[in-house]
């Protein structure tokens, strides 16, 4: 029998009961009437607050294409070890709250973890600093839910911090999450080099091919 990959599962919408259609493996329902986003946890839609950044990059509007990203305030805790400041790339994402801010890609499930760290990473690295736009977007499809997001922050700051400090391993440190939302970045399509590139600094690339893998 021939393996169905897309099912329609019925859901409504908890703020103004419209239906919602969302595919298997999608985590985040928008309801297109009331422009909530929803988020399914333990069989129950609780809302997500969602926000979209501003491109920075001008192209024709509907030449952006809003990607999910799992936004998530983080507090790092060190015991003992190199000071802070030594962590190059956690300046980087460090607002001025003093908390970090981590972003994880959310187009993909983590069957498909080199291309959420890929693009997770190219993002962090450059770590834009956007303005928030007051629009509502649509935005394409997040596969990966929170939980598994929250988990891969860690790996993320890892893979970011081992290219700086060689005896990551020796440092004892504590990630706590304190908080987590839903940002649409703006991507466009760059035809030359057949890939989305995002609308805040040009440098966060998604092969065209790893799009709706
Ligand atoms: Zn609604």
């Amino acid at each position: 029998m021939k393996k169905q990959n897309i099912c329609i599962i019925p859901l409504k919408c908890s703020q103004c009961g419209m239906e919602l259609q969302a595919v298997e493996g999608e985590q985040v329902y928008y309801c297109n009437n009331c422009k909530t986003a929803l988020y399914l946890k333990d069989g129950e839609l609780e809302v997500l607050p969602v926000e979209f950044a501003l491109p920075s990059i001008e192209r024709e509007k509907e030449e952006y294409v809003f990607f999910p990203f799992w936004s998530f305030l983080v507090d790092i805790e060190f015991f003992a070890g190199l000071k802070q400041e030594r962590f190059t790339q956690f300046s980087l994402a460090r607002n001025k709250q003093g908390v970090w801010q981590y972003h994880v890609a959310g187009l993909w499930g983590t069957d498909d973890f080199g291309y959420i760290n890929r693009t997770s990473n190219l993002f962090m690295r450059f770590c834009p600093q956007y303005k928030l736009s007051s629009n509502f977007y649509p935005m394409q499809k997040c596969f990966l839910s929170r939980e598994e997001a929250e988990d891969l922050v860690e790996l993320i700051f890892l893979s970011l911090e081992n290219e700086t400090i060689v005896s990551l391993s020796k440092i004892n440190y504590k990630i706590k999450i304190l908080s987590s939302k839903m940002v649409g970045i703006p991507f466009y399509l760059d035809r030359e080099k057949d890939v989305y590139r995002d609308a805040l600094g040009g440098k966060t690339i998604v092969p065209v091919s790893l799009f709706n893998k």
